[in-house]
């Protein structure tokens, strides 16, 4: 048997570490039963979600179960290993004219992490969340059974191993669809808008284009509450980029990297104001169209490697919650001026619409979604105690795979189906085998 190896482990936002043993494997057989020792488990991707969800004394990671298994180019169908990134996938399938066909602000996830966590991207309004897109998924239970399943097939498993956060098993290998592109390119089109109820006008008006999300200046009140930025895009066409334009990947390569945890003094209300001034002033027009390689369009981030460290050594929690669309407008509005109030800016407050897709147990609900960055410091859980309050008198969500510390009775009334997933969960982990610090916390995973 592989030792399992002991160390201090935390996800992006550096809240919370834990101690914990963490055994990889590259064939099943290494999860056999005999092989590991009796214990609590939770599945591990590349630690990309912000809080506890992938947290637990054992972790299993997947990093190294990473093999394609089946490519079928003409019909655009990958089968691979659940261990496999995102950004290993773009590099195999860009030169080949395909793309994925969701992704989240960065490629440095995993295929399995893509499914428990059921993820959106800038395109949810019109192509769905991940699950939209698969075909089947192989789940090992806790029993030691592998099990093939789908939206046909064993279709309890399915919906509530997407979005289910590794409570139902570990996800082995997933067979998807993905997206015919023409270039590397995307056209896109920047807009500035004034204001709440001009951003909104906006994401109307663009609401047939593929891709759209919106930057929002969160430290703006009055009648300027709500200026951002709207971002919208469609992948560029051969035609339209003329004949010297392929499907290579010219800038995507990191450019700059934090080496160390900022102070914690570095953040506060000025130098977050001044870098929103900035964002919002570097395009003067207010409106302007440009071609740009798929990796600034989709993963700015990524281009500064361990920006997390940014938010200093207490770490940070992204804040990400959904209002249904009746609600949206005005909930926004109460949440942007309790932040402003507050003094309580955020660097990165992403606005997204998502479309008429749900899933089980998944984030997504018809509405608009607000992410927003707070570094840890005292008092902030008490603020976002408050903001909790105002999105579930909205009936909207938190997003479980960016939560590090919502009460129980929050998650409990944003999640409707949660009796029925508790229910599968039940019946495909009945000794609790896989559960992780978020779901203990949440109750989800109560003996
Ligand atoms: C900069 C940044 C931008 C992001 N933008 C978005 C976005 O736009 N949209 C969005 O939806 N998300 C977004 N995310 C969140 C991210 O996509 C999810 O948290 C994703 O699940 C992380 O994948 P991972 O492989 O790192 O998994 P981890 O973070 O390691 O785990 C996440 C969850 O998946 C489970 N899991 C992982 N692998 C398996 C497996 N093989 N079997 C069963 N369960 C498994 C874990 O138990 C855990 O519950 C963003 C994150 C970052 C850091």
């Amino acid at each position: 048997m592989k030792q399992m190896t002991k160390s201090t482990v935390s996800n992006w936002g550096n809240y919370p570490s834990i101690d914990a043993k963490t055994k990889s494997f590259t064939s099943v057989s290494e999860l056999d039963q005999d092989q590991l020792p009796e214990a609590s488990y939770i599945a591990r991707g590349n630690g990309r979600c912000y809080g506890d969800s992938s947290l637990q004394s054992h972790i299993i990671s997947t990093l190294k179960y990473d093999k394609i298994l089946e490519f079928d180019a003409k019909e655009g169908i990958i089968k691979c290993q659940s261990g496999i990134t995102f950004s290993t996938l773009i590099d195999f399938l860009i030169p080949r004219g395909l793309f994925l066909p969701v992704t989240p602000g960065t490629k440095f996830i995993t295929v399995g992490g893509a499914i428990a966590s059921d993820i959106h991207g800038k395109n949810h309004h019109v192509e769905g969340s991940f699950q939209n897109h698969i075909i089947h998924i192989e789940v090992l239970l806790a029993s030691g059974d592998i099990i093939e399943c789908s939206r046909e097939k064993e279709s309890d498993l399915f919906m509530a191993t997407c979005g289910g956060m590794g409570l139902t098993g570990i996800i082995l290998s997933a067979k998807f669809r993905l997206k015919k592109i023409e270039t590397a390119l995307i056209k896109q089109v920047s807009i500035k808008a004034r204001n709440l109820d001009h951003i909104f006008d906006l994401f109307e008006e663009f609401k047939s284009t593929t891709y759209s999300v919106a930057w929002i200046d969160c430290l703006q009140g009055g009648d300027k509450l709500g200026r951002s930025l709207l971002m919208v895009g469609e992948h560029a066409t051969k035609q339209e980029l003329g004949s010297d334009e392929s499907l290579r990947n010219p800038n995507g390569k990191l450019k700059l990297s934090i080496p160390f945890n900022f102070p914690n003094i570095v953040l506060n209300k000025i130098t977050i104001k001044i870098f929103n001034f900035l964002f919002y002033h570097k395009q003067i027009a207010a409106r302007k169209e440009s071609y740009v390689n798929f990796d600034k369009f989709f993963y700015p981030l990524d281009f500064i490697n361990s920006w997390n460290r940014m938010y200093g050594n207490r770490g940070f929690v992204q804040y990400q919650f959904v209002l249904p669309i009746e609600n949206s407008k005005e909930g926004l509005r109460k949440i942007l001026s309790e932040i402003n109030n507050q003094g309580m800016g955020s660097f990165l407050a992403v606005l997204k619409l998502f479309g008429n897709y749900e899933g089980l147990i998944s984030f997504p609900m018809q509405g608009y979604t607000l992410a927003l960055d707070f570094p840890i410091r005292k008092g902030l859980f008490e603020f976002l105690d408050r903001l909790d309050q105002i999105v579930v008198d909205c009936g909207g969500r938190i997003y479980l795979t960016k939560d590090a510390r919502m009460d129980k009775k929050v998650f409990e009334k944003g999640y409707p189906n949660l009796e029925r997933f508790k229910n599968i969960v039940k019946k495909f982990n009945p000794d609790l085998k896989w559960r992780s610090v978020q779901s203990d916390r949440l109750a989800i995973t109560k003996p």
